[in-house]
């Protein structure tokens, strides 16, 4: 699994959620077609009218997301780039998906702006194995988040957190230690610590 598979993933799919934040500062959120998706980039359009275009124009974060039939879940947080070369990109995307002609057919197309995301940070995360499996990607050096929970020093090894854990992803040490690639993030480890000795990786 690598960046580019989890982009197909998407492809494959082809009808994603994608999430904008509007005027208000309030979360949008729609089904887009992923057009393409080549170079580690994946490429979608939407028309000028819509307020998907408008709230692109001013705030170009978007947030993906998409699950396929095998449970394998993509969530990719990133920024969406219009595409300078718009009767190109138009022309590319609808080659690729002919089912675009009957929706907008002829000449009508070139009210569709072309976009792609090229600079991401991608979650795969496969809930069909036992252990669950995830992985992160970043694309164009897009900064890497951190997310769910770490073990630090002050652990005292009592092993609490390895009976509880859903997953069985802690392995006994000093410290004990998270398999973060099985690790659900659920946080019951975190919360039944006795010394707190657990610690959200994102703050
Ligand atoms: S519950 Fe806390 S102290 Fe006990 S083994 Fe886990 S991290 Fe260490
Ligand atoms: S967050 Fe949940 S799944 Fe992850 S190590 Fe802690 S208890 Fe296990």
């Amino acid at each position: 699994m690598n960046t580019q598979d989890c982009l197909q993933i998407l492809r494959d799919v082809k009808e994603a959620a994608f999430a904008t934040v509007d005027e208000k500062g309030a979360p949008q959120v729609r089904i887009i077609d992923v057009m393409l998706a080549e170079n580690e980039k994946i490429y979608f359009c939407t028309a000028r009218g819509k307020d998907f275009y408008t709230q692109l124009m001013r705030d170009n974060h978007i947030a993906v997301t998409a699950v396929n039939k095998d449970f394998q879940m993509i969530k990719l947080s990133g920024i969406a780039e219009k595409l300078p070369e718009q009767k190109y990109w138009i022309d590319r995307i609808f080659k690729e998906n002919p089912s675009m002609n009957s929706v907008y057919p002829n000449e009508s197309r070139y009210i569709l702006e072309p976009f792609c995301i090229a600079n991401a940070n991608i979650e795969f995360f496969d809930l069909n194995k036992k252990p669950i499996n995830r992985k992160n990607f970043t694309i164009r050096n897009h900064e890497k988040q951190k997310k769910g929970f770490e073990i630090s020093v002050s652990c005292i090894g009592c092993g609490k957190c390895k009976k509880i854990c859903p997953q069985q992803c802690i392995s006994s040490g000093k410290p004990y230690e998270i398999k973060q690639n099985h690790c659900l993030h659920c946080g019951l480890c975190f919360e039944n610590c006795p010394v707190h000795a657990i610690k959200k990786r994102s703050v």
